[in-house]
């Protein structure tokens, strides 16, 4: 089991779980860089159940490529993104990698939605690479 714990830049939200990271992934959707201000999302999926929130996020509902929903939980504070639940994804909540106290673990394994990446952007490593959503 590995200790995952983080929170928003000015510190008002909180999180922890003590679990194992179902999957870690690249987003490099449009939505992913318009909510994170950045070229790409790396998220974690951590069992939602193992995860003790501290503070009051705000959720944004954005819909996924599905038309399925996706809540983004932000620090209404400080604006960090925390957080995206996926309605087809139920039981795991996306944990952005960028919040955590101690990200060294983290290696994402896939990246999704290349075909909205960044041209500039090429990543290293043997990650499995899709064009938009897995399968
Ligand atoms: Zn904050
Ligand atoms: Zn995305």
């Amino acid at each position: 089991m590995a200790t995952i714990a983080g929170g928003c830049l000015c510190g008002k939200i909180r999180y922890s779980a003590e679990a194992e990271p179902v999957f870690v992934g690249v987003c490099h959707c449009h939505n992913c860089q318009r909510a994170t201000g950045g070229a790409f999302a790396v998220v974690a999926g951590i069992p939602e159940a193992a995860l003790t929130i501290t503070g009051a996020p705000k959720t944004f509902r954005d819909t996924g490529e599905s038309g399925k929903a996706m809540l983004r939980s932000f620090c209404p504070d400080c604006g960090s993104t925390l957080f995206a639940a996926a309605e087809a994804m139920p039981g795991v909540l996306l944990v952005m990698t960028g919040t955590l106290d101690d990200p060294s673990w983290v290696k994402p394994g896939v990246e999704i939605f290349c075909d909205s990446a960044q041209p500039w952007v090429a990543l290293g490593g043997e990650m499995q690479r899709f064009p938009r959503m897995i399968g």
